[in-house]
């Protein structure tokens, strides 16, 4: 069974895109947590950081700068976070690598 996530690359199902390019795909979240709230996932098929091999490096990079750029994008000019829920633990509810970027309010630490 594809991902959510897979559907949402191959364009099967709606979200609102705010990049794509030919690595990445960044959209906002449906459930957002904060002002602004958009998920930054590579077309790659990753489950998640930890299946994430020594091939991925420029990959990985290359998520960080885009969400970095979203951000100047949105207009996050007071700061923002970016959150990596890897696992079980981690909180990780979709099986593909996913970077929030959460902004546009102060955000408070630690997470829960
Ligand atoms: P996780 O808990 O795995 O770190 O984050 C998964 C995120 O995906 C959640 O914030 C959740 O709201 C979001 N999400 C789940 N299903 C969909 C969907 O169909 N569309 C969008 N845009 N976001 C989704």
């Amino acid at each position: 069974m594809p991902t959510i996530f897979q559907r949402i690359i191959d364009k099967e199902i709606p979200a609102k895109i705010v990049h794509e390019d030919d690595l990445c795909l960044a959209f906002q979240d449906v459930a957002p947590q904060a002002p602004t709230h958009v998920l930054v996932i590579p077309k790659k098929a990753l489950a998640n950081l930890a299946a994430a091999a020594d091939e991925d490096q420029a990959l990985l990079g290359h998520l960080l700068l885009t969400a970095k750029k979203v951000a100047e994008q949105l207009g996050l000019t007071n700061g923002y976070r970016t959150v990596i829920n890897c696992g079980r633990d981690g909180g990780q509810s979709v099986d593909h690598l996913h970077i929030h970027l959460l902004g546009g309010r102060a955000l408070h630490w630690p997470p829960g």
